[in-house]
């Protein structure tokens, strides 16, 4: 089974970058952004991504993969053609990817989507560049429209390779806009790098993963005059090292330190407003 999901990561892949560099401009470099993007390749093509996501979401993973596999056993609409079921699981995917995306850039789950911002290099080898942390959550998002509209294993399939494609297609350095199609169907790789943007006029636009439909009807949609070159955060924190994994390591010791402090905080908090309490009934 890993061997056709890694027949078909390459296939796809080498679609993406055909695409990317006979509409690009092919400036591939070396650097640390790029390494790290290699180690997240390399963890999907051989597989190893199931493990190490295991271990750096402290076995949350499992759960939650568990509990996501009984969801697909109920839906509310059956439709015969696959192809019609596809495209609405696509749509309704789209809607639900729309505000998990919008949720990895509130202040609280930001701390794990910004590994995939943190890249400073645009190309489709980042597609696969997320934290564990949020690849836990992702099954949940994947499976969440099943409970909608029944899919056979094989339009499953299509809807993930479709989906896929699509994905590292908008990471492409291309620059094309696509006109009507880019602004209201599938997202355009310039859309989708102006959401990658460093620059304060880019913030919190363009969440869209393969509609940009919800852009638009949320308030969210830009396609201003302003275009960026580069991509990146203000701090790019996960490319300070070779191997993505010392970086996730170190994240995940930050986030269980912050969070210990958060809790002992609010207890001493609730320990002094509790202590003035009852100062005020004596
Ligand atoms: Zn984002
Ligand atoms: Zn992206």
């Amino acid at each position: 089974m890993s061997l056709v999901i890694a027949f078909w990561m390459v296939l796809i892949l080498s679609f993406a970058f055909l695409i990317h560099w006979s509409f690009g401009e092919m400036k591939f470099r070396w650097s640390r952004s790029r390494l790290t993007d290699l180690s997240f390749l390399s963890l999907h093509l051989t597989g190893w991504i199931d493990y190490t996501t295991i271990l750096f979401s402290f076995g949350l993973a499992l759960p939650i993969r568990k509990v996501s596999g009984t969801v697909t056993g109920n839906h509310l609409l059956h439709v015969q053609s696959m192809w019609l079921s596809v495209t609405i699981y696509l749509f309704v995917s789209s809607f639900v990817d729309y505000w998990h995306h919008r949720f990895w850039h509130t202040r609280l789950a930001w701390f794990f989507h910004r590994m995939h911002h943190s890249a400073t290099e645009y190309s489709p080898l980042l597609t696969y560049r997320a934290h564990p942390i949020e690849r836990t959550f992702d099954v949940v998002f994947r499976i969440a429209p099943l409970c909608l509209i029944e899919l056979s294993d094989l339009g499953f399939a299509i809807a993930g390779i479709m989906n896929g494609f699509i994905v590292m297609l908008i990471h492409t350095d291309s620059g094309m806009k696509w006109g009507w199609f880019g602004r209201w169907l599938v997202i355009s790789p310039r859309a989708h790098k102006i959401h990658h943007s460093p620059l304060a006029e880019h913030e919190n636009v363009n969440f869209g993963i393969i509609l940009p439909l919800w852009d638009h009807v949320f308030g969210t949609w830009y396609e201003g005059q302003v275009i960026n070159e580069e991509v990146g955060i203000a701090e790019p924190v996960h490319n300070s090292r070779s191997f993505f994994l010392i970086d996730v390591l170190i994240d995940m010791r930050d986030f269980v330190r912050q969070s210990l402090l958060i809790l002992f905080n609010i207890g001493s908090s609730v320990r002094v407003s509790k202590k003035a309490l009852a100062a005020e009934t004596k």
